[in-house]
C-alpha cells in the first residue's frame, strides 16, 4: 500500500519535499470484529487547496476548518474509490464511492457516513473529484445560494479556470448573467473564453492595474464577485462593486502561504454601496448534495457544463500536483489517477 505521508509541517509555500511516498502493508479485508468499516481501493485522489491549511502546525486554540495533519501520517482528502470489503450495512464490495479517504492506494474508512455512493456511473468517475464532487457543490452552493444571482447580473470570478471557478462561471452563464473571469496565464484566459463561455477574461499576472482591468471588462461594475483568491484581486473588486452587490467569499488562495496576510484596504466600499460580503463552507451544504448531483449531471449531459481536468498518473505524482496548485501549474481540476487493478 503506497501512501503519501507528511514529512514535516509547512511554513510558507509547500514543496514536494514536505511529503514522502512510503510503502506499507496492503489490507484486503476489513479487520475482524469491526461492524461499520469500509475498505476502499482508491481510484482518483483529489488535490485541493484546503489541504495546505492542514499541513501547518497551528497553535492551540486557533480556529481551523480541520485538524492539522500529523507528521509521519497519511494525508487525507476527498477521493473516488471502489469498495472491496465492508461491514457497514449500506456499502458492499463493488460499490463506487466518493468522499474522505487517505492519500494512499487502499484506505480503511472507519466513518463510512462520510462516503457518498456514486449514482452516475455513465459519466467519468473522475468527475466525482470535481464537477460532481466537493468543488462542484462548492461552486453551486456558493454561486446559487450565497450569490443569489439574478438574470443580467454582472459577475466576476477569480481563479476562474480552476475546479471551482470554471463551474461558478458556467453556472452564472446558465443563470443568464454576464461573466468575466481572471486567471494566471494567457492559455487559461483563452480557455475561459473559448471553452467555458465566459463573456470576457483577463490574465491578472500581466495586468499592471487590476482595478483598471475590471473597469475595462465590466464598465458598469460588479453585481456578484465570486472570490477564490482574496488579496489584491479582492481589493480591486471591492472598489468596483455595484450598489447591492454580493461578494461570495469562497477562498483566499493568494493568502494561504503568507506569514502575514496582504492587507485589504477597500473594505469601506461595502458601506455606501450596501454590499453583502458573505463567506461559506461547503460542509454546510452537504444536505443539498443529491439535488445538486441530479442538476449538475443533467447540465453535463445536455452540454451546458463542460469540464476541464488536469490528470496526473500514479501516487508518486501526487505531491507535485498538490504543490502546483499554489503556482497555478494546474489547468482545470487537478487530480491523480491510480491504477485500477
Ligand atoms: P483551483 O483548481 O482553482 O486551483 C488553484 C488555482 O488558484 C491555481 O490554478 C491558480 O490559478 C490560482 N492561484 C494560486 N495561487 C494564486 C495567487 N497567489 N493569486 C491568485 N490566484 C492564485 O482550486 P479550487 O478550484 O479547488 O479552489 C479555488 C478556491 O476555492 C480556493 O481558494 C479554495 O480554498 C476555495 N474552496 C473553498 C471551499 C469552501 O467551502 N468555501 C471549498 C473548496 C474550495 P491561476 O493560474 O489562475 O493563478
Amino acid at each position: 500500500n503506497k501512501m503519501v505521508v507528511l514529512k514535516r509541517h509547512v511554513t510558507g509555500f509547500p514543496t514536494e519535499k514536505d511529503m514522502e511516498v512510503v510503502v506499507g502493508t496492503v489490507r484486503l479485508r476489513v479487520p475482524a470484529g469491526s461492524t461499520s468499516a469500509v475498505l476502499v481501493k482508491n481510484l482518483y485522489l483529489s488535490c485541493d487547496p484546503w489541504m495546505r491549511g492542514r499541513m501547518s502546525k497551528h497553535d492551540e486554540g486557533v480556529t481551523v476548518p480541520a485538524p492539522d495533519f500529523v507528521v509521519g501520517q497519511t494525508l487525507v482528502n476527498f477521493g473516488v474509490g471502489k469498495v472491496i470489503d465492508s461491514t457497514h450495512p449500506e456499502f458492499k464490495a463493488g460499490d463506487l464511492v466518493w468522499g474522505m479517504s487517505g492519500w494512499e492506494e487502499y484506505t480503511l474508512v472507519s466513518q463510512p457516513e462520510s462516503l457518498f455512493k456514486i449514482n452516475h456511473t455513465e459519466l467519468p468517475l473522475s468527475y466525482y473529484t470535481g464537477v460532481l464532487g466537493m468543488p462542484g457543490l462548492t461552486a453551486y452552493a456558493g454561486f446559487m445560494e450565497v450569490g443569489r444571482p439574478k438574470r443580467g447580473d454582472f459577475v466576476f470570478v477569480s481563479a476562474a479556470s480552476g475546479a471551482v471557478g470554471q463551474l461558478a462561471g458556467q453556472l452564472a452563464k446558465i443563470a443568464g448573467c454576464y461573466v468575466v473571469g481572471s486567471a494566471g496565464s494567457d492559455e487559461k484566459v483563452d480557455l475561459l473564453k473559448t471553452k467555458f463561455g465566459f463573456d470576457d477574461a483577463f490574465n491578472y499576472k500581466s495586468e499592471a492595474d487590476l482595478a483598471a482591468a475590471l473597469k475595462r471588462c465590466l464598465p458598469d461594475g460588479i453585481d456578484i464577485y465570486f472570490d477564490n483568491v482574496g488579496g489584491a484581486t479582492l481589493d480591486a473588486a471591492l472598489l468596483h462593486m455595484r450598489h447591492g452587490g454580493r461578494v461570495v467569499v469562497c477562498g483566499m488562495i493568494s493568502q494561504y502561504n503568507l506569514e502575514e496576510p496582504d492587507g485589504v484596504r477597500n473594505l469601506f466600499c461595502i458601506i455606501p454601496k450596501a454590499v453583502r460580503v458573505e463567506g461559506f463552507n461547503v460542509g454546510g451544504y452537504l444536505q443539498m448534495y443529491s439535488r445538486f448531483e441530479e442538476q449538475m449531471s443533467g447540465y453535463i449531459k445536455e452540454g451546458k457544463v463542460v469540464v476541464v481536468e488536469d490528470v496526473v498518473e500514479g501516487i508518486e505524482s501526487a505531491p507535485a500536483a498538490l504543490v502546483g496548485l499554489f503556482s497555478g501549474r494546474n489547468v482545470g481540476k487537478q487530480l491523480v489517477a491510480l491504477p485500477r487493478e
